[in-house]
Formats: C-alpha cells, sequence, structure tokens
C-alpha cells in the first residue's frame, strides 16, 4: 500500500507509486502468502507522517525523508504570527519540537538548529506555508514492523537510514533488498511468524548479516535509541566504521 502522495501531497519526499509498481511488478509471484511462512506487507508512505501507519503495519516500511535543511518561507513565518499570535507559535510550534531545536526571535523570524531536527513533521504540518522538506530527498527503510501474533506490537527498525531514489539503479537497490529479505524471511521465519517476530528470535544482527547489510550505528530500533551497543570487538568494529566513512567521503 502507499499514501496517496506527491499525486496530492505537500509533504511528499518521494515517488511512492514508483516505489510501490517497482515492488508490486517484482513481488507478484509472492502476494499468495502459502508460499511464504507468513504474510509479508509493503507499506510507503511519502514523509514521515507516515499517513500509511508503515512503521507500525508493515514487514517493510519505506518512508521518504530529507537529509538537508528543511526550508523556511521567513515571509510565511510572519504573516502566521500575524494572523495567529506570538503566543500562539510558541506554545504551539516552538515548545513542542521534541529537540527543542526550534528558535522564535524578536524579529519574529524562526531559526531552525536542523541537525537536530528529528524529522517529526509536527512544525511542518501546523505550518506548511512557512515550513517544507528539504530538497535533498530521499528514503528510510524499516523493516520487521507487525501487530500482535506470536509476540505483541512491534515497531519497524531502521535498516537503511537513508537512501537516494531517483535513477534506476536507485530503485534497483531497493528491490534488490527486498528481494534479500524475502528470501532470507521464506528461509527462516518459522510457520506463521512475521519477519519482526523472526528477528527478535534470532537477533538483528544475524538477520543483517543474512540480508548482507552492514551495522551502521544510525539504525534506530526505538526513538533516540541506537540498535547497536556491541562492546565485544569494539575497537575493530569503530576502525572499520572510521574506514567505511573515510572511503565514502573518499569516493
Ligand atoms: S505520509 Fe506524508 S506524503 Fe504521504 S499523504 Fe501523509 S503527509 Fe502526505
Ligand atoms: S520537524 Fe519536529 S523535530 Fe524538526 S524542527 Fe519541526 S518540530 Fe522540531
Amino acid at each position: 500500500m502507499s499514501c496517496v502522495g506527491a499525486a496530492r501531497c505537500e509533504q511528499s519526499c518521494a515517488n511512492e507509486h514508483a516505489i510501490q509498481r517497482h515492488l508490486v511488478n517484482t513481488f507478484t509471484d509472492d502476494v499468495h502468502r502459502p508460499a511464504l511462512p507468513y504474510k509479508f506487507k509493503f507499506k510507503v508512505s511519502g514523509c514521515p507522517n507516515d499517513c500509511q501507519n508503515a512503521i507500525e503495519r508493515s514487514d517493510f516500511a519505506v518512508i521518504g525523508t530529507w537529509r538537508d535543511d528543511m526550508k523556511i518561507d521567513q515571509a510565511e513565518i510572519k504573516a502566521f504570527i500575524d494572523k495567529k499570535g506570538r503566543q500562539y507559535v510558541i506554545d504551539n510550534v516552538t515548545s513542542r519540537c521534541p529537540s527543542n531545536c526550534m528558535t522564535l526571535n524578536d524579529d519574529d523570524t524562526l531559526d531552525v538548529d536542523n541537525h537536530n531536527c528529528v524529522r517529526c513533521m509536527h512544525c511542518l504540518n501546523v505550518m506548511p506555508k512557512a515550513l517544507s522538506p528539504g530538497d535533498d530527498k530521499g528514503v528510510t527503510l524499516l523493516i520487521g514492523g507487525k501487530r500482535t501474533l506470536k509476540i505483541g506490537d512491534l515497531m519497524g527498525t531502521v535498516i537503511v537510514p537513508f537512501i537516494k531514489l531517483e535513477t534506476a539503479d536507485d530503485y534497483e537497490k531497493l528491490v534488490d533488498l527486498a528481494s534479500e529479505t524475502i528470501d532470507f524471511f521464506a528461509e527462516n521465519a518459522l510457520e506463521h511468524e512475521r519477519t519482526g517476530e523472526m528477528i527478535e528470535r534470532i537477533g538483528l544482527v544475524n538477520f543483517l548479516e543474512g540480508i548482507g547489510v552492514e551495522v551502521d550505528p544510525n539504525m534506530v530500533s526505538h526513538p533516540r535509541q541506537s540498535s547497536y551497543i556491541r562492546m565485544d570487538g569494539w575497537d575493530e568494529e569503530a576502525e572499520k566504521w572510521f574506514q567505511r566513512k573515510a572511503e565514502a567521503a573518499a569516493s
């Protein structure tokens, strides 16, 4: 499933329908559940508002986001304050920012500390004319969300913090990861077990090794919690991490 996204929604950071089309076209043969241990759902939401409830209700969630600074139209900020009042903006926008990263200045301009913005979408939803997602758009991929079954409700874990989806190669990477995930699920899940339950049972590290994804400290399991605090082999893993960062910077 996919939200209406870019077709009608100003918050969209992705081409939801292209994503859905690529996935449906690739996995049509897997639509019949008996071929797999149990159901496997894809959901696509164009922005972190997640109107599809993809994080909670899909095994493989694709959620649009941006990694540069959000866009601020200071004239629209002033117009909003003129209409609603300064106190309204303080009570309903800046003081409700979960990471406290917005400042309303004396001259009625707004500053955002983008490095600390967690893309919760609250301010953009309240002031859609003044604030909008940045230009460097892409998606975050989360795996393992589901409602209650063998174990209680699970939200998806961030497996790929950010990936651009612009070229045919980008879409191929997405489909390849989905394909690896479904293959691993088909081979390793117990009867009537969802992907998230399988991951809980075998451990996230084993799952990542199985689908060929490198561990990354940006893989969030709960808000403000990294999935990975590994103390075994710490120095070697840290060395690998810095090496990968240096290689990425050089390329
Ligand atoms: S998830 Fe975001 S892009 Fe999709 S409909 Fe909701 S607000 Fe719009
Ligand atoms: S999107 Fe959320 S975290 Fe980011 S500045 Fe707005 S309210 Fe704060």
